[in-house]
């Protein structure tokens, strides 16, 4: 019988293999890539998602997201692509959400022609501008909530129920959220995938990601996946396992901090929007406590048109200007310089990106600490 534990519980023992032979604390290190085949089943080999450490990874994020399995990528991407193409073949059509993390834009825009899937973007993040885009041949339709950069939110049990409706698997980027804010299973969606490059990993070290869902869904990815590759190592599982016993303690530090900074920059003057779907003025704030157990580390700011971004950010001590983020570290971007940099500035703009906008992965530091080094930059540059 399984009885159900707390998130940190989970974070801390699920899957973890016993030291039979010492009786150590951790999960013993298994790096064979060399298991017995003679009347064996399932045969153990890395690249099959079924070694003993890949297994203990498999076994804590499907708990965290109340799946019934998951499996470990060598990064968000290949947890993305494999997915996507595990149930998209030539001549189908998927549905994605318009704001959409960078790298996955990219690999819709490069690569789905060449492989003669057809795809479409919502109009906006209403359901009827996902159902708007619905067709005879849509096989999938994909969300990401909240999103980059400017934290929206996607209504996750209704794309849910319209994806039963028109029997399509439904998957999301919970990334952002992390399974500690948020269990899309739970709401109906078929597949949640992480970047664990980010908040599962959170010390800005590994480079993973997960997929996760009914073990019939999470299998045929597993199939695509031993096509493909892209699997974890060994090693990069035993010190994911690690970042994971952690993670509901970060999360909770994470949106402690979040919160704080979104509420001040909102009453300071020289910042004139702040996105924070904690925040009451948050378009999206009636939802995000629906669907949310926590606000999350990540937030959006406009500075004052008046202020120089790029100077704003060279000003700053601590805080660092750095690509990635949801590291134990703060760290600051701007999309009109890095993930949006090839847009023109009117297409910024209409997708609601003004060239001062500034990306903030709040990190662990005291809450503070990381005001005062904002506030020190911005007096700097007033
Ligand atoms: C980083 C990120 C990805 C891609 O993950 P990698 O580990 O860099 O491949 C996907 N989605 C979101 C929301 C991300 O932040």
């Amino acid at each position: 019988m399984t009885i159900k534990k707390g998130k940190h519980t989970t974070c801390i023992h699920q899957g973890q293999i016993t030291d039979e032979q010492f009786g150590g604390a951790l999960s013993p290190l298994y790096m064979a890539t060399s298991y017995p085949f003679l009347d064996v089943e399932d045969k153990r080999y890395p690249r099959y998602f079924n070694t003993p450490n890949q297994e203990v990874i498999s076994n804590k994020v499907a708990a965290l997201e109340n799946a019934e399995w998951a499996l470990p990528f060598s990064s968000g991407m290949a947890a993305i692509s494999t997915s996507l193409f595990a149930f998209l073949k030539k001549g189908d059509h998927v549905v994605f959400q318009n704001e959409l993390y960078g790298g996955s834009y990219h690999l819709v825009q490069e690569e789905f022609e060449n492989y003669g899937i057809e795809y479409s973007f919502s109009k906006g993040l209403e359901i009827s501008d996902f159902e708007n885009e619905i067709k005879e041949n849509t096989k999938v339709i994909y969300i990401e909530t909240p999103s980059n950069p400017l934290l929206s939110l996607t209504d996750i049990e209704a794309i849910a129920n319209l994806a039963k409706k028109h029997d399509l698997v439904s998957m999301i980027d919970n990334t952002f959220a992390s399974p500690i804010n948020q269990t899309p299973l739970d709401f109906g969606i078929d597949l949640s995938i992480h970047s664990a490059t980010k908040y599962l990993s959170g010390h800005s070290d590994i480079s993973a990601g997960v997929v996760a869902g009914k073990k019939e869904l999470v299998d045929k990815v597993m199939y695509k996946g031993r096509n493909f590759g892209g699997n974890l190592s060994d090693f990069m599982c035993f010190l994911l396992e690690r970042s994971i016993k952690t993670l509901a303690l970060r999360i909770e530090k994470h949106n402690e901090n979040a919160h704080f900074v979104a509420q001040e920059l909102s009453s300071n003057p020289m910042v004139k929007k702040v996105y924070y779907p904690g925040l009451v003025s948050h378009k999206n704030h009636e939802l995000a406590k629906r669907q949310m157990n926590g606000f999350g580390g990540m937030l959006s700011f406009d500075l004052d048109e008046t202020l120089n971004a790029k100077i704003f950010q060279k000003k700053l001590q601590m805080i660092k200007p750095s690509m990635s983020l949801a590291g134990v570290e703060s760290t600051i971007i701007q999309p009109s310089l890095t993930s949006h940099a090839l847009l023109s500035p009117e297409e910024r703009i209409s997708q609601g990106i003004s060239d001062n906008l500034l990306r903030f992965s709040v990190g662990l530091e005291n809450k503070e600490d990381i005001m005062a080094d904002i506030e020190q930059a911005l007096k700097n540059i007033a």
